[in-house]
């Protein structure tokens, strides 16, 4: 730790100096999509004069977030060599958490968003604060036995439901009984560290955005079907918080041609159609599973089980249907799926495609359609990207929060 904050003490700029961190932004953000980069190319790439970006990449050192990179790219006019410029991932790491209903999901990332170590920490049916009280006895311990070498700068911590990321509260998670819960004072207290809090579907949003599909940072619509069902909005690369906070909420979008029974009193939302309770309670009910269990569905499928699979079929039906729908209001560049099927069989998500097409009344092709590209590790990575996120935006002040 020592390390870094004597490196930072040193550079980080003075309180307030905004237009120094949207320029060192703008330099850090195009060594993430260019790297290794020579420094007079991210001039041409950010409009910055040649003098403004060797500033910004000397600081940007000193903190730990860029390095040179090994390799000679020629000389420098003055007879020094120029080396290419590229995103430091051995010094820093961050720390993410997702908050789920059957476990918590923690790891480490490093600056390119990928995962250096990740454990899923089950939550043994835990709900209210009893799913916290053990993690934040725990992490501590945790961050300090992973991150090896490296500082860890930050936590991020998302969950499903309503988020405030401006007070860090999740404000409503109805599976969890969650109600105004202080999740970044409470992480802050724990691990001394900063904490940036969000809606898993905002932060995989984040994380599209940052390390994903180039089409991402025009405009993504991103849908999250687990237990519960979340959808965030990002256009040129801004993710949309609507008033006071939550996204919006697509969990009572009808479903055309569904009638499953919602707590709300209708019959057809896309929260109870397309959830993984519904569909767990389904294979449960058919006998594939002895109870609701995602472990056995997925084994069942994987063993080519008919009654499984027809199931699966209809649940992508279900979610074809609703990203139709979406799409057809949005119109965005990209959509992202996160669900667990169509990661595990390419075969699903042509399901769901082939239902898109056929509903979308803008004709969108259906090459827009994909599937969150990192399996395992999606929500992982979208917990790192919270405060990540806030690393590329904001690279100074981040680092002196
Ligand atoms: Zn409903």
């Amino acid at each position: 730790m020592t390390t870094i904050t004597a490196m930072t003490a040193r550079a980080l700029p003075r309180a307030g100096d905004d237009r120094r961190d949207a320029n060192a932004a703008a330099v850090l953000r195009t060594v993430l999509d260019h790297g290794p980069v020579a420094r007079s190319r991210v001039a041409a790439l950010t409009g910055l004069s040649a003098s403004a970006v060797s500033r910004q990449v000397v600081d940007l050192m000193g903190v730990g977030l860029l390095r040179e990179h090994p390799e000679l790219s020629g000389t420098g006019t003055l007879g020094r060599p120029q080396l290419p410029v590229d995103v430091d991932t051995d010094r820093l790491a961050v720390a993410g958490l997702h908050i789920g209903v059957p476990y918590t999901t923690f790891a480490l990332l490093d600056l390119r968003g990928r995962v250096l170590h990740r454990q899923e920490i089950s939550n043994r049916g835990r709900t209210g604060f009893a799913v916290l009280r053990p993690l934040l006895a725990r992490l501590p311990r945790l961050i300090a036995a992973r991150r090896g070498e490296r500082t860890v700068v930050g936590v991020g911590a998302v969950t499903g439901g309503t988020v405030d990321p401006v007070r860090g509260v999740t404000i409503r998670h109805n599976p969890l009984d969650w109600r105004d819960m202080p999740l970044r004072d409470l992480l802050r207290e724990a691990t001394g560290l900063p904490v940036q809090v969000d809606n898993h579907a905002r932060a995989l949003t984040r994380a599209e955005i940052l390390f994903g599909h180039p089409a991402a940072r025009r405009s993504v619509v991103q849908l999250f079907v687990g237990h519960v069902v979340d959808a965030a909005l990002a256009v040129a690369g801004a993710v949309h918080l609507g008033p006071p906070s939550p996204t919006g909420d697509v969990g009572h979008l009808p479903v055309p041609d569904s009638d499953e029974p919602c707590h709300c009193g209708r019959r057809g939302c896309l929260a109870v159609a397309a959830s993984d309770t519904t569909l767990f309670a389904a294979a449960a009910r058919e006998g594939i599973t002895a109870g609701p269990d995602r472990a056995g569905l997925i084994a069942a499928v994987r063993e080519g089980d008919r009654r499984a699979d027809r199931l699966v079929r209809e649940r992508a039906r279900v979610i074809g249907r609703a990203l139709a729908l979406l799409a057809d209001v949005v119109n965005p560049d990209l959509l992202v799926l996160t669900e667990t099927f169509a990661l595990l069989d390419p075969v699903y998500l042509d399901v769901v495609r082939s239902e898109f097409a056929l509903r979308s009344h803008l004709h969108r092709d259906a090459d827009l359609l994909i599937a969150q590209q990192r399996g395992a590790d999606a929500l992982a990575v979208a917990a790192g990207a919270a405060v990540l996120g806030e690393l590329y935006a904001r690279p100074f002040r981040t680092l002196a929060s």
